[in-house]
């Protein structure tokens, strides 16, 4: 296209921002650059790109995208999600304070827990959802606020905007982990945040097929760290990776209204049947976060979690769906089930999955693009074995 993508619409950004034309053959698709350096024209001048760790022309061109679909200053790709969180994390150094919201995704809690406490990095978990717990919890010293909303896996919605407020009483940096919605759904940097994290391995990439993460920055400043770090740890996303990322993409918007309506549909079915005992999903009206999800976020995502009271009745259901395929992992176009006590959050200590209420009888599904009719006859024929 002609002019500047970033004045477009969402869809018209998802296919075209930082896709122009490749110069040399017009190459609609962005190539693969898979190369580890470029030839110098001379000494002392460069093209450039120097060195494929710190830049690569396929990562930058998804690095332009996802920015642009998060109104962000620049993007930061990475190999994984857990990589880009681990960037995050070099903001935050011995002796300084952050503030984490209680339920994050297992890993980001491994992270945290038994590798950033070796730096000696104070780290406060507080229910992000109550914003006097917040407000208790900032300190003179508190340079990160980081938080999922929708937490994984209980669904818990937070008020970005006015824990952004707070945080900027102390100039904390506030990062959201928006995997859950993408940037579709939910655009934390006009509510106030700094830093926008992704798995790109989920909905963004959403064919299951790549391991990825990026980071969105609202400033130079923090862009210019955050590409130091990329440079010099070298945790980058392959080029291959890039290309796949973008691919999925193109089509973010239209997954994510067809994983919606699929979703909203399996809520309902769940909330209505005799042998479930809750549905965590911020779409159904009597759900907690409802209201406020609706005020920052224009829909409700994938993610459901719901309880069948114990383990081994969580075990039957999960062992007897047919189209869900039991796999950890969300945000692809199959639909995914797991048991987030053993699998996603097993890193969590059994006591505080208990606090959170991460219990033995809790699955979580990731809904993905099927029939909706062939989703809910797996979910009936599945409950059905329940007694
Ligand atoms: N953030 C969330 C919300 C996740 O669910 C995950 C993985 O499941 C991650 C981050 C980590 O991403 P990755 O597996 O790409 O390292």
């Amino acid at each position: 296209m002609k002019g500047d993508p970033r004045k477009r619409g969402f869809s018209t950004r998802a296919v075209h921002a930082g896709q122009a034309p490749e110069p040399v053959t017009g190459a609609v698709a962005v190539p693969i650059f898979q190369t580890s350096t470029y030839v110098h024209p001379g000494l002392g001048e460069s093209k450039g790109f120097d060195y494929a760790r710190t830049t690569n022309p396929t990562r930058t061109a998804l690095e332009e995208n996802v920015a642009a679909l998060e109104g962000g200053h620049r993007g930061h790709a990475f190999a994984s999600g857990m990589a880009a969180i681990s960037t995050l994390m070099t903001l935050v150094h011995a002796d300084d304070h952050a503030v984490f919201s209680a339920n994050v995704y297992g890993g980001t809690y491994r992270f945290i827990e038994q590798v950033l406490d070796r730096y000696r990095v104070r780290a406060t978990w507080v229910d992000t959802t109550d914003l006097q717990a917040v407000q208790d919890a900032l300190q003179e010293s508190t340079k990160l606020v980081f938080l999922e909303s929708p937490t994984n896996p209980m669904m818990e919605v937070t008020d970005i905007a006015a824990v952004a407020e707070l945080a900027s009483t102390v100039s904390a940096t506030v990062a959201v982990d928006n995997t859950f919605m993408s940037p579709y759904f939910q655009q934390p940097l006009d509510l106030g945040a700094n830093v926008v994290v992704h798995s790109t391995t989920k909905f963004l990439n959403g064919h299951s097929d790549s391991i990825g993460g990026v980071l969105v920055t609202d400033s130079e400043e923090l862009s210019d760290w955050f590409a130091f770090v990329q440079k010099s740890a070298g945790g980058i996303l392959s080029p291959f990776d890039a290309f796949l990322t973008m691919r999925g993409i193109k089509t973010l918007g239209v997954r994510m209204e067809r994983h919606e309506s699929n979703a909203n549909a399996v809520a309902r079915y769940l909330d209505q049947h005799g042998k479930v005992a809750a549905v965590h999903y911020p779409g159904l009206e009597a759900f907690p976060g409802h209201g406020l999800q609706r005020q920052q976020s224009t829909g409700f995502g994938a993610m459901i979690s719901f309880e069948v009271e114990t383990f081994e009745r969580a075990k039957t259901v999960l062992d007897a769906f047919e189209v869900f395929s039991l796999a950890e992992s969300l945000g692809g176009v199959e639909s995914l089930a797991c048991h987030p006590g053993s699998m996603t959050h097993a890193s969590v200590p059994a006591e505080r999955r208990a606090e959170l209420g991460i219990g033995d009888g809790l699955v979580r599904l990731s809904v993905g693009i099927e029939d909706e009719a062939d989703l809910l006859d797996d979910l009936g024929q599945a409950l059905d074995r329940l007694d």
